[in-house]
């Protein structure tokens, strides 16, 4: 539906990098074809916190759930798909925190905080999203 490139504090600790790349897509979407996956509760710039979802065996963190959008909706890390090229940033955020070195892509929306979803997201993306949390798988 839309992905985050997130440069606050928390997602550059919780990955050991820079920033994180957060596909946002309908949770029922997200299958797991092979392992298993453990949760983790961590904390957010927000303070209401996020449930990171990590493969078990080699404990990379591979999609999360946040308090704000709730359990229906996924934040895929983009970085672990076989084909991250395909999920270029729709927006930059936190880039208050982002690190002094790092260069954003012009053109791409970038807000120092988080921003209005009803004015970023495009319409088919919100509707999507509505559908999502009102759904009751
Ligand atoms: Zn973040």
């Amino acid at each position: 539906m839309f992905v985050n490139c997130c440069h606050c504090s928390w997602c550059r600790r919780e990955t050991g990098s820079a920033f994180v790349i957060n596909a946002i897509i309908e949770a029922d979407r997200v299958i797991l074809t092979k392992g298993e996956v453990v949760r983790s509760e961590l904390p957010t710039a927000s303070g209401r916190g996020q449930a990171v979802l990590r493969c078990a065996s080699c404990g990379t963190a591979l999609w999360s759930h946040y308090s704000g959008a709730g359990p229906k909706i996924s934040f895929v890390r983009a970085g672990t798909l076989d084909d991250p090229g395909q999920c270029p940033p729709d927006a930059f955020i936190f880039t208050a925190d982002k690190l002094p070195w790092v260069q954003l892509t012009p053109g791409i929306p970038a807000f120092p905080e988080r921003y209005d979803l009803k004015t970023q997201w495009p319409a088919e993306s919100l509707a999507r999203r509505t559908a999502a949390q009102a759904s009751s798988t």
